[in-house]
């Protein structure tokens, strides 16, 4: 074993910041030493979680665990190791005429990760999660061993798996199912909406949509409450696109990236320049109604076009908040942490508001339930707990649950979803701080 080497570990969020071990292995045997010589360990991917789901005493890194297994190109099926990012499976799938069945918000993440927190995307009402495209994985147990877990084999593993945050082992490497594009454009209709009420319609209206999101300024009050724009695409038709776009229809070109180079000083993210980007955001478009072709890029991942964005909370950190609340209460919910929101002067730079469809029941550590889930970016600061305090209390009220992969201070009995996934061997920094809290 290589000497124990601390270092400084954070996830997305900055928050919190922790000195740990971390190593990275590319063979089965030096991982399963690490495994085997440590009493806690925690899987890592890329770090994208934003708050201590992947931090642990004993971190594994699969950054290492970087390589292509296979790529049926006839059937959509890919197999790779757990640390191959979603933006590297595009890079090589896109222009084959494949995407991702269910993406989140960014490229960035790692299939383990994928796996482990089963994200989903703007699509969960018409495609639900990520597992539902998994055919297998590669599993590492306490013991060393490594399992193959698929809905055939091994399916009580496989199940606990798959959004169990780590917490069942380490995922070595996955076979998933892709989906058939024409092209790496996106049909995009986007729709302001004055408030709530109207919000809320268009969602409706739009279920029949493939993918359905929305964007809303949560600093408004009163008749403005839910002030928002909804955006809902399609993959488009290579007949749909323009000839130049038409010729080409799987290769984008490349795009300039920005980058934030330093941490924000504390005092630029404030509520006035949090109202200020909201009122820019709501006015960048001048009609109503919106009909356009976009990219893959543009329309999914609006947030990887400024490389280390993150920045912009400065130093002290930024946590996301992410709840679901079920359908039939969902305006209700909605609007009532939309008010505490407004009214504790601790406003959310980004508001983002998705449906989700039925929950898999098989699926059983997963988030998502029917219902309404709103993700909100909040700077750390002294007032921020008891801010996500009153929101806990809001989500119990309403009978919701809040998402792992976003925590890192909330109550544990809205996590309470997370099943089976007890081990002395695989412990994070969550899950520990969950469990003190009961
Ligand atoms: C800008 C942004 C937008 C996002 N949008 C969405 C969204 O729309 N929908 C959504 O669902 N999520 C979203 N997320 C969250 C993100 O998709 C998840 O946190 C994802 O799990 C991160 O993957 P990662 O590879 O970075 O893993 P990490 O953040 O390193 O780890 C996340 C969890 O996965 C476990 N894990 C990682 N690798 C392995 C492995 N090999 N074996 C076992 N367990 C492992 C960790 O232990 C941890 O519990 C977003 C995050 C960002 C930063």
């Amino acid at each position: 074993m290589k000497p124990n080497f601390k270092q400084k570990i954070t996830n997305w969020g900055n928050f919190p910041v922790v000195e740990k071990e971390m190593r990275s292995e590319d063979s089965f045997e030096k991982i399963k030493d690490f495994v085997l010589n440590h009493n806690e360990v925690i899987a890592r991917g890329n770090g994208r979680c934003y708050g201590d789901a992947s931090l642990g005493e004993n971190i594994f890194s699969s950054k290492k665990l970087n390589k292509f297994i296979s790529f049926d190109r006839l059937n959509g099926i890919i197999e790779c190791e757990s640390g191959v990012l979603l933006s590297e499976v595009l890079e090589i799938s896109v222009p084959q005429g494949y995407f991702l069945y269910v993406t989140p918000g960014t490229k960035f993440v790692s299939l383990g990760g994928a796996i482990a927190s089963d994200v989903h995307g703007k699509n969960h009402h018409a495609e639900g999660c990520f597992s539902e495209y998994i055919l297998e994985f590669k599993l590492m147990i306490e013991n060393g061993d490594i399992i193959i877990c698929s809905r055939a084999e091994n399916t009580e593993k496989f199940w606990a798996t798959i959004g169990g945050m780590g917490l069942t082992g380490v995922i070595l490497s996955a076979k998933f199912k892709l989906k058939n594009i024409e092209t790496a454009y996106i049909r995009q209709e986007s729709i302001k909406a004055e408030n709530i009420d109207e919000i809320f319609r268009l969602f409706e209206e739009s279920e029949n949509w493939t993918y359905t999101v929305a964007w809303i300024d949560c600093l408004q009050r009163g008749k403005n409450i839910g002030r928002s724009i909804l955006m809902r695409g399609e993959h488009a038709y290579r007949h749909e696109l323009s000839a130049n776009e038409a010729e080409n229809p799987l290769v984008l070109k490349k795009k300039l990236s920005l980058t934030v180079p330093f941490y924000f000083p504390g005092f630029v993210l404030n509520a006035f320049s949090v109202r200020f980007f909201n009122f820019l955001y709501y006015t960048k478009q001048s009609k109503k109604e919106l009909k356009n072709f976009v990219d893959y890029e543009t329309f999914f991942y609006p947030l990887d076009a400024v490389t280390d964005w993150n920045k912009i909370y400065g130093k002290s950190g930024f946590i996301q908040y992410q709840m679901v609340i079920p359908k039939e209460k969902g305006k209700e919910g909605m609007k009532k942490i939309l008010e505490t929101i407004a009214n504790s002067g601790n406003g959310s730079f980004l508001a983002v508001l998705k449906l989700f469809g039925k929950s898999n029941p098989q699926a059983y550590n997963s988030f998502p339930f029917e219902g309404y889930t709103l993700a909100l970016d909040f700077k750390v600061n002294s007032k921020l707990k008891k801010l996500v305090d009153k929101l806990d209390e809001i989500v119990q009220e309403f009978g919701g649950r809040i998402y792992l992969t976003k925590d890192s201070m909330s109550r544990s009995c809205l996590t309470d979803y997370l099943k089976n996934v007890q081990s002395s061997k695989f412990v994070s920094l969550q899950h520990k701080r969950i469990l003190n809290n009961k």
